[in-house]
């Protein structure tokens, strides 16, 4: 009987304790941050004013940075749109979640991701715009995603219930408004995250019609690396992905040469005649200069550089000011003080650099991305870091702002830590491996950077190493393998990739290092 009463009695005080634990879980819940993640696409930080550039004005991505923080080096783990978004999702490098190319691979959603742990850590959670995945979200209340690139002008949805809608407007608006029609209708009882997917500013560059000809009067220099020869730089050198050879007269510039080839063109044919009168009205007149004109050579090659900077930038424009229209909702709506808002690119872009657009290289341009994060009460107004972070340390960033433990599988770091404690020197080395061997003929190559050094390896259709000094030659034009005087430093950093491989379980580049 008394071994009774004290069964009975220790019951009664582990339901109480639970009760008071779970009280707690209540209380910390209602504490907890909601995050606004907003992704764009190909947003160079050349084209940021918040990173100094005097190309444009962005002031909303510049309130992000001015109330919070400017990561001034942070990169990405695989320099191109779906596997960057993977990353993003995973917290791990696309030889652990399986996505590494455009071309041939579909996200597995079963695996794990920051979105399902938030979900079952309590959080409403949603993802809203360019997905491009090629499978169907998972870990999301709702989505609402655009098929692969998605449209400019009156962009396609795949919906939760397998239906498509299509929505009147431009896509970048059109974003913003269903974010804030998910905002408006959400369980204000939970926190939530959101994660707003733009388009902009993919090619093909097609500016909302209000932004027609915003930069018209500008005369934009050409980099100092324009006319790039690329010398010892194999990879570089049969790349086609420059402004000259390969960026196309009609689909990317708008100049198609006739109304047939333009109404053949998917972006102009899903265009209303309201769309299509404006744009018409700002392009044909251009055309028809040019046609007077008969640029040949180099001359040709620069007004294709002016008017892809013009339509690149008034692209940006509209992405920046529906940035602000979100941060201006937070405000409205009494959200600001209590939300995470991160906005990043899936990764950087040139922009005539080297003579080039896109990205896809461990080179500084495409290899490094803006982010930007406000988290009031946590992030200090005004900091600007300079420690090396990736995108692969958002999902351990958010899991870790929302209280929750990150899983030990997730290769990236909270970036928080170091948030808080200057002391903490954070990452040292940065790992990177591009696979992709198809569109605009990159070599897939993976290295390393360093704080002062870049090693890189490229295979498949090179073969051959790369080294840079950055502080002697920050715009990597000058490849040191193999040169006298670089023997020690080249080995220590042979020696870190293989670190940094081995660290990453890479066995791909592993076994690519033990082929040599
Ligand atoms: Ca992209």
């Amino acid at each position: 009987m008394k071994l009774n009463k004290t069964l009975l009695l220790l019951a009664l005080a582990s339901s109480c304790m639970q009760l008071f634990a779970q009280k707690q879980q209540t209380a910390a819940a209602s504490k907890r941050p909601n995050i606004v993640i907003i992704i764009s696409d190909d947003h160079a930080y050349q084209t940021i004013s918040a990173y100094g550039s005097k190309l444009m004005k962005t002031p909303n991505i510049d309130r992000i940075a001015n109330e919070g923080v400017r990561f001034d080096k942070a990169y990405v783990t695989n320099s191109i749109c779906g596997p960057s978004r993977a990353v993003i999702l995973t917290g791990k490098y696309s030889h652990k979640n399986g996505f590494r190319d455009n071309e041939s691979s579909v996200f597995n959603g079963d695996q794990d991701s920051f979105a399902k742990q938030l979900q079952r850590g309590g959080y409403q959670t949603a993802w809203i715009g360019k997905w491009h995945l090629e499978s169907k979200p998972q870990g999301f209340d709702f989505w609402q995603v655009l098929p692969n690139q998605g449209q400019y002008f009156n962009p396609d949805f795949d919906m939760m219930d397998g239906s498509k809608k299509r929505i009147d407007g431009y896509v970048t608006n059109v974003i913003t408004d269903e974010a804030e029609n998910w905002l408006d209708k959400r369980d204000d009882s939970k926190p939530f995250c959101l994660v707003i997917g733009h388009k902009a500013t993919h090619r093909v560059w097609l500016p909302d019609t209000a932004d027609l000809g915003r930069f018209d009067k500008v005369n934009f220099p050409l980099p100092a690396n324009f006319y790039d020869t690329y010398q010892n730089r194999k990879a570089a050198e049969i790349q086609d992905m420059s402004i000259e050879k390969t960026m196309l007269m009609g689909y990317d510039l708008k100049m198609f040469g006739s109304d047939d080839k333009e109404n053949k063109d998917g972006n102009f044919s899903r265009m209303n005649a309201a769309q299509r009168a404006k744009i018409d009205a700002y392009y044909k007149p251009i055309e028809a200069q040019f046609n007077v004109l008969n640029l040949q050579g180099k001359a040709l090659t620069e007004w294709k550089f002016q008017r892809y900077m013009r339509d690149y930038l008034s692209t940006a424009t509209s992405l920046d000011r529906n940035i602000g229209r979100t941060l201006d909702y937070l405000d409205q709506h009494g959200l600001s003080k209590n939300t995470i808002v991160i906005y990043l690119s899936d990764q950087g872009f040139y922009m005539g650099e080297h003579g080039w657009f896109d990205k896809r290289w461990i080179y500084e341009e495409s290899f490094r991305t803006p982010m930007v994060m406000r988290y009031p009460g946590m992030v200090k107004a005004g900091t600007v870091s300079n420690r090396f972070v990736m995108n692969l340390d958002i999902a351990p960033t958010v899991l870790d702002a929302a209280g929750l433990a990150i899983p030990k599988d997730v290769q990236g770091i909270s970036m928080l830590p170091a948030l808080k404690n200057q002391a903490d020197k954070g990452r040292q080395v940065l790992y990177y491996h591009y696979y992709e061997n198809g569109e605009h003929s990159v070599s897939p190559h993976f290295g390393i950077r360093t704080k002062r050094y870049k090693l890189i390896r490229f295979y498949k259709r090179v073969a051959g190493w790369e080294l840079y000094d950055l502080q002697k030659d920050p715009h990597e034009m000058d490849n040191k393998y193999g040169k006298k005087g670089y023997g020690t430093i080249t080995a220590d950093l042979y020696k870190e990739l293989n670190r940094q491989i081995n660290k990453f379980e890479d066995k791909d580049a592993l076994q690519i290092l033990k082929d040599r």
